[in-house]
């Protein structure tokens, strides 16, 4: 199964926890692409600007599988649940946002991921591995809903690096 994976942090060194992270998934999960780095305007409690960039993936194993590698990458990267202030600074987040055609709806874990068609930070990086995948609940492809919340609020995310350069 296919599945684009959201990375996200903004404390430490950011882009080397994406790429530690994505190196350990372990053989399970194989990356086939990942987006450039951006820079976000952080949601919630003041805070540093957040790096983001989304993986393409290929996954062997059950989705909850791959939910707890994640979170144990996350623990691995420094991130320490308990006590974290909601929506505040952190190392490393991972989060499952969309695999085609899927839906999943289960006390831990949601598929679609339930905000990311509203984050521009998720989407806009989503956009750039699997612009032709369609939202099932909203029935618009990637591409689009880049488009439309980068329209609805064009500072919210940025290139950081030039596409490729990764
Ligand atoms: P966060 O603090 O954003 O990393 O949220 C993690 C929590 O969201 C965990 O309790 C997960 O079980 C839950 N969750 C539900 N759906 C997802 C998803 N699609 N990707 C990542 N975490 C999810």
């Amino acid at each position: 199964m296919k599945l684009l994976i959201g990375l996200g942090g903004n404390v430490g060194a950011v882009p080397a926890a994406f790429s530690d992270a994505l190196g350990a998934m372990g053989t399970a999960v194989v990356v086939e692409a990942v987006s450039p780095l951006y820079r976000s305007r952080p949601l919630g409690p003041p805070q540093p600007e957040y790096w983001n960039m989304a993986a393409l993936v290929a996954v062997e194993m059950p989705l909850l599988w791959v939910l707890e590698r994640c979170q144990q990458l996350e623990l691995r990267a420094g991130r320490h649940r308990q006590g974290e202030e909601r929506w505040g600074p952190r190392p490393l987040d991972l989060d499952l946002l969309l695999a085609p055609g899927l839906v999943h709806r289960g006390p831990r874990l949601t598929l679609p991921h339930p905000r990311f068609h509203r984050r521009a930070f998720a989407v806009v990086p989503a956009a750039d591995l699997a612009p032709e995948w369609v939202h099932p609940y909203l029935g618009r492809n990637l591409r689009e809903l880049a488009g439309e919340l980068r329209s609805a609020d064009p500072g919210a995310v940025r290139l950081a690096t030039p596409p490729g350069s990764w």
